[in-house]
């Protein structure tokens, strides 16, 4: 590839998702990926960079897996699409829903196919206002979801999600959508135990409900872990809490496993690590890991079968379980149990990870780190003791050191004050030393910055 004139096509044609237009065109262009292999990417000035990002938090079993390129020209050769439209389905299809099922242990046997986290998440909010309608309970149509969610930038994933940035585009988010604080004990709860913190995030929803009337509340939707929002682990109490809570009111439970599936928090789901069951499940990224797009919104059978009453459901996508994306799904979940990710993140890489991140407390800029099992965050901070900022309450520290990161061949995510990182399960030990020891670096580099 000519990489100037891709960077000058870049500026002149496209526009990248989720970013700065203007500051990329500063930058002469984005920086182009040209291949990668298991966990390193490369870029079109010849840098091998760590992905601490597995992408997007998606390419679990690594890049460079031949087995699924295979699958996929079989499956294209075979039949490269039918719909699910015509009382049809392909095999592919129905061979993964019925995988789906089985990983959830039954309790959510039934999965309706669509193509990216946002459109899974469309899906939850169309099936759950029509089963109480259906369910004779029409009254019930609040979502209460969190501050800082993230659920997709659709219009119902950006209206569940709790993205400030994102709301402000005028209109959104739609009604029928109830915010409340985020389990952020590191930001918001730090004069307290973080027991105490859980229970408080935890009684915010039910005061919530309250106030709009149980009768009224639909389901409660969040992200077992926060992703995007900053890998925000809750206080360990803080999930049943929510559970029962949920159960007490009759409301639905919504856990969106689209960062935390597959083996991400080292069990097969969130949900599982922060001991909950939700009733309905939407996953996508570590599905297929990226290497085609699908997203999958498993359903309890009570609820289909109260769906099953109303006719039609008149919802679905022309690449809703699209055979060749479905055939690279299965083929993707057979790697991560013949290799047995999930243990091993539970049990070697997750906990190792854990230990490395905690040799960078004793940086000055480290106010904590934290994570489980491949999912971590380092917040940055201007003064250990007190735990002030560099940039207030809403800083801007987080990107700072990301950059180093990159400039030193790790990739991870800045966000406010933290820095994020979700590396592809089959990251080996040496490779963990590797991610932290350019954080130490980056974070050596940024303190004259940062003091400056
Ligand atoms: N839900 C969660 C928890 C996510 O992290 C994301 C994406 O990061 C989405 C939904 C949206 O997924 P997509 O970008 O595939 O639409």
């Amino acid at each position: 590839y000519d990489i100037a004139e891709l960077r000058r096509l870049d500026v002149a044609h496209h526009l990248p998702a989720q970013a700065d237009w203007k500051e990329i065109e500063n930058l002469g262009g984005s920086r182009i990926i040209t291949h990668a292999e298991g966990c390193y990417i490369h870029d079109g000035d010849g840098n091998r960079i760590l992905d601490g990002m597995a992408g997007l938090w998606c390419v679990n079993v690594g890049y460079g897996r031949e087995e699924l390129v295979e699958v996929a020209a079989e499956q294209m050769r075979e039949l490269p699409f039918y719909n699910t439209f015509f009382k049809t389905a392909t095999p592919p299809t129905v061979l993964l829903a019925d995988k789906i099922a089985s990983l959830s242990n039954g309790r959510l046997p039934h999965v309706f196919f669509n193509s990216s986290g946002s459109e899974a998440n469309d899906t939850v909010f169309r099936l759950v206002r029509r089963y109480w309608e259906l369910k004779g309970e029409p009254k019930r149509q609040i979502f209460i979801s969190r501050w800082n969610a993230y659920h997709g930038s659709t219009v119902a994933g950006v209206s569940l999600g709790g993205m400030k940035a994102m709301h402000a585009t005028p209109g959104l988010p739609i009604p029928g959508i109830e915010h409340v604080r985020q389990p952020y004990w590191f930001n918001e709860g730090r004069d307290m135990d973080e027991e105490a913190f859980g229970t408080l995030c935890a009684q915010a929803i039910e005061e919530r409900i309250l106030e709009v009337g149980p009768e009224n509340v639909a389901a409660f939707i969040g992200e077992p872990i926060q992703g995007a929002g900053g890998v925000i682990i809750p206080p360990k109490n803080y999930w049943p809490q929510v559970e029962a809570i949920c159960r007490k009111h009759g409301i639905l439970l919504i856990c969106d496993e689209v960062i935390t599936g597959f083996g991400r928090t080292g069990k097969m789901w969130g949900h599982e690590t922060v001991g909950v069951s939700p009733d309905i499940m939407p996953m996508a990224k570590g599905l297929s890991s990226g290497y085609l797009p699908i997203s999958a919104t498993a359903v309890s059978a009570e609820i289909i079968e109260v769906m099953k009453t109303g006719g039609d459901f008149v919802h679905g996508f022309t690449y809703s379980g699209h055979p060749v994306s479905a055939a690279v799904a299965l083929r993707n979940i057979e790697i991560i149990q013949r290799e047995g990710l999930v243990e091993k993140t539970g049990n070697e890489t997750g906990p190792y990870l854990a230990k490395a991140l905690a040799t960078l407390n004793d940086h000055p800029l480290v106010g904590q780190t934290r994570s489980v099992g491949l999912l971590g965050a380092v917040e940055i901070v201007a003064d250990k003791a007190t735990g002030a900022r560099f940039g207030g309450a809403e800083g801007t520290a987080g990107p700072i050191v990301r950059d180093l990161c990159i400039a030193n061949g790790l990739m991870v995510r800045g966000i406010r004050d933290s820095i994020v990182m979700c590396p592809p399960l089959v990251i080996s030990t040496a490779q963990i030393d590797e991610l932290v020891g350019i954080i130490r670096q980056a974070l050596d580099e940024a303190v004259p910055r940062l003091r400056a």
